[in-house]
């Protein structure tokens, strides 16, 4: 793990009079898991957007490898492979499985071309065999853990650089949920993928995370190691009711 991918520098962002990001700071170097944790409303969301270009900050920069990419479009964002699977899945629930998978593929599909997709497609359904044995089947048929499931892999087909997951977990029954969390563990070490993770369970994101910071109304207030972070008395005290 060595080279920054993601820098964000004193990024301020409000709706409106809602000022949500108050100068946050981080970085996610390649290769790391890194979570992002925090009460509801604190920012993470907001964060997660800003980075792939949903939402225009009014201060501050944000930059991947060296690039300046503060305030570019979304789809400029997708291009350099920083690939956002927002909260509540999202995926095509009227088009089959494979179909959900393809679209992943299509903003380099002229570029890769149909033989290497074919090739990730493979490694794809090797990682998430669930996804092969349902593929001709609706995705709006899937249950939630599988629709997760499609919605992450979904993501992996873009071939990201970094993958900005928000609450992959949400809703589902915790040994899905555990499941989920397993797999994003094993992308990152099967394929190196590095991830920006929200994750409202916060021990069992501290359990797959390399480093992890804390937000609290709009700005980071600590960061560390995920083992650290995990024995924490602050962090315990404030997301587990211990000490
Ligand atoms: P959650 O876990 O509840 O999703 P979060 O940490 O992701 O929380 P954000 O969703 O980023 O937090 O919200 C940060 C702040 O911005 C909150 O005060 C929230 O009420 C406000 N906010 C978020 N989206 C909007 C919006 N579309 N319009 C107005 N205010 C918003």
């Amino acid at each position: 793990m060595g080279d920054v991918l993601l820098t964000v520098h004193n990024l301020h962002v409000s709706y409106g009079p809602i000022r949500a990001l108050k100068g946050l700071d981080l970085n996610v170097k390649k290769g790391e898991i890194v979570a992002l944790l925090g009460a509801n409303g604190a920012g993470k969301t907001t964060l997660l957007q800003s980075i792939s270009g949903l939402l225009q900050p009014s201060d501050g920069q944000i930059f991947f490898k060296e690039e300046e990419i503060t305030g570019k479009d979304p789809a400029s964002i997708v291009k350099r492979k920083v690939i956002h699977v927002p909260e509540h899945r999202q995926v095509f629930g009227t088009l089959t499985v494979i179909d959900n998978l393809y679209l992943g593929a299509y903003h380099h599909y002229r570029t890769t071309g149909k033989r290497q997709i074919e090739e990730d497609l493979k490694r794809v359904f090797s990682l998430f065999p669930i996804l092969e044995e349902r593929k001709y089947q609706l995705a709006g048929t899937l249950s939630g853990g599988q629709q997760q499931m499609l919605a992450i892999a979904r993501g992996v087909m873009a071939k990201p650089e970094v993958l900005l997951l928000d609450e992959p977990t949400l809703g589902l029954a915790p040994i899905v949920a555990k499941e989920v969390l397993e797999l994003i563990r094993e992308l990152n070490q099967t394929l190196g993928t590095t991830v920006l993770l929200i994750e409202q369970n916060v021990v069992s994101s501290l359990k797959i995370a390399h480093r992890a910071y804390v937000i609290a109304h709009g700005a980071i207030v600590k960061e560390g190691l995920a083992q650290e972070l995990l024995h924490d008395h602050q962090v315990r005290e404030a997301y587990l009711g211990q000490s």
